[in-house]
């Protein structure tokens, strides 16, 4: 029976269906008529796949928690994507051949997930080649601050882990300069500017670590002599890409941009909507002009209020930029901030509950903390989730106090974060955004769906809560809390026109900061980092508004369709209930569910 040959890795199968077909062939047509393609998919895609996928990529593994594999590094050499490619091949060829119409929504939605992840890798590797052009996807430091800095294990354990690891630097930044050819000047200056950091974490924590720590003296000596290498490995690769960047000077580096056929692939594998990138664009463009209509009613609704004796500008953007300005003059002390956000959090669970628009589980209480000193870096908060390995492990909510930032900074931070904004960004990050979103996916058991999630579904998510509060009243629907939110939402627009104008249509500095500051009010700071991440990365910032845009659209339409039988709340807990796969996907199981 050739369909039984699937539920056996490769090697086995054959002997094994001989045996089985001669000695029991009762045995064997009953578990082909009985084998359906859910349990087909579960075998040969569970914890074993899992495993093998892991030991190809231990850096990601060590992120997401699973730490058995954590004493490899791999060297990224041609024998090594040779093996990677082979695994993706071999387990796309599997993965094909189930019968994934007939799989449930759980694994339906996990086949699609696991095919895109696959069949990204595999572009990745051949055809993106970011492994000859991007230096700064050669750095160690994360997964070793990792395991530095989590406490899975005694640190004895994790200082030989740590120690197992290192073993392998030199040769994997000796295999780095053997890849890259023909780089682009930004990601060689990043790769540069990161080597301080990557060294590091090898420095005095470390050294303390090991002091504290209860290692042999023999263990010790192998361990301060592999960090030394290490350190003189990174050095020495940080000098090498310096001589690169010289070279590159001259003229012969590549282009940060993508160009429209790479982007226009990448855009339809990370996003995973079916349309296009152009498209997006399209409607971002028209988007914009919506938002800048509404904001410029607001404008003038409000300014009488707030300059009471002064005539408002003629050019509607000086217009709006000035009352946002005005309004940005409301915003915490810098002293109150941490407090305030913890008390928005309270104030949005309460709001999410009284008014109905999604069941919270009390049982998982979100802890609001003062950020780890190194994560610290980024002002601000953000949700810090357990790894899809450790879903017991609490969610904490992680808001950086502003005293370490110049009084310069922390003014600019809070009017940025004003007390209008403030309560969007815990929306967003926190309740009912990232947060919320997480507690629904962890429901449904799907490790493929936690580990592989579509990026546009999850920020899209988070997006659409922002409006969705507001809209359910949250703010007393002002027109300040309306102007500044339709300020937070420009942004995620104009996110999209920017990658797409720089990567595809060939966008200046110059002209990227004159949309970002005079059409979308931004800060020269913001600006900046804009610009910076812009041309360091593809793809991802147009992930906002790609999910918003169809998550908001799917909610219209089914509201039309189902006029006042439409429920609002059951509408927030099915959708988030199928996990983090792609809109499009949730979309299709909502309206045709698998019997
Ligand atoms: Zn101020
Ligand atoms: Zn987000």
């Amino acid at each position: 029976m050739p369909g039984s040959l699937k539920f056996w890795p490769r090697a086995a199968a054959w002997s094994l269906v001989l045996i089985v077909a001669f000695v029991w062939p009762h045995w064997t047509s009953a578990a082909a008529a009985s084998a359906p393609a859910a349990a087909q998919f579960k075998h040969q895609f569970g914890p074993d796949f899992l495993d093998a996928y892991w030991r190809l990529h231990p850096d990601d593994a060590i992120s997401v928690g699973y730490y058995r594999v954590a004493k490899r590094l791999i060297v990224p050499d041609m024998a090594a994507r040779v093996q990677l490619a082979a695994f993706l091949r071999d387990s796309l060829a599997r993965l094909h051949g189930i019968d994934a119409p007939s799989l449930d929504a759980n694994l339906r939605t996990d086949w699609e997930v696991l095919d895109n992840q696959l069949q990204g890798e595999l572009w990745r590797l051949n055809e993106y080649r970011e492994w000859e052009w991007n230096p700064a996807e050669y750095n160690v430091a994360e997964s070793f601050a990792l395991l530095l800095n989590t406490d899975y294990a005694p640190l004895e354990e994790r200082l030989r882990t740590v120690s197992a690891r290192m073993e392998r630097i030199p040769a994997y930044y000796a295999a780095a300069r053997l890849n890259i050819r023909r780089p682009t000047r930004e990601h060689t200056q990043l790769a540069i500017e990161q080597s301080a950091g990557v060294r590091g974490v090898f420095g005095k924590e470390l050294e303390a670590q090991i002091a504290a720590s209860k290692l042999a003296p023999g263990e010790r000596q192998v361990l301060v002599r592999r960090i030394a290498a290490a350190k003189q490995a990174i050095s020495g690769f940080a000098t090498w890409l310096g001589d690169q960047d010289r070279r590159l000077a001259a003229g012969d580096a590549r282009s940060f941009r993508l160009g429209r056929d790479l982007y226009e692939r990448k855009f339809a594998l990370d996003i995973g909507s079916g349309g296009t990138a152009e498209d997006l664009y399209r409607r971002a463009l028209a988007e914009k002009e919506r938002l800048l209509a509404r904001m410029e009613m607001l404008a003038d609704q409000l300014w009488p209020k707030y300059f009471p004796s002064r005539a408002p500008p003629a050019d509607r953007l000086d217009k709006i930029g000035v009352l946002i300005g005005k309004l940005s003059e409301q915003h915490a002390a810098p002293a109150d901030f941490v407090a305030t956000v913890r008390q928005d959090i309270v104030t949005m669970n309460d709001w999410v509950t009284g008014h109905g628009l999604i069941a919270l589980d009390p049982s998982k209480p979100l802890e609001v903390r003062v950020t780890p000193a190194y994560k610290r870096g980024i002002a601000g908060a953000s949700v810090d989730a357990p790894g899809p390995y450790d879903p017991g492990a609490r969610t904490y909510f992680n808001v950086t106090p502003l005293d370490e930032l110049s009084p310069e900074s922390a003014e600019s931070y809070l009017r940025e974060y004003n007390r209008w904004m403030l309560p969007i960004l815990v929306i967003h990050e926190a309740v009912p955004g990232h947060y919320v979103q997480l507690l629904y996916a962890n429901k449904s058991p799907s490790l493929i769906k936690s580990l592989f999630g579509n990026g546009a579904m999850i920020e899209g998510w988070a997006v659409y809560a922002e409006r969705m509060m507001l809209e359910s009243g949250f703010g007393n629907d002002t027109a300040e809390q309306w102007l500044i939110y339709y300020k937070w939402n420009l942004r995620s627009v104009c996110n999209t026109i920017l990658d797409y104008s720089v990567h595809v249509l060939d966008m200046s500095e110059g002209d990227a900061r004159k949309l970002l500051t005079r059409e979308a009010f931004q800060s020269a700071e913001e600006v900046a980092g804009k610009w910076r991440r812009v041309s360091r990365t593809s793809v991802q910032l147009t992930q906002y508004f790609a999910g918003y845009s169809a998550i908001f659209e799917l909610r219209e339409r089914l509201k039309r369709e189902q006029g006042e039988h439409f429920d609002l709340r059951g509408f927030h807990q099915t959708f988030l209930g199928f996990g983090s796969a792609p809109v499009r996907i949730i979309e299709m199981l909502m309206e045709h569910p698998a019997d």
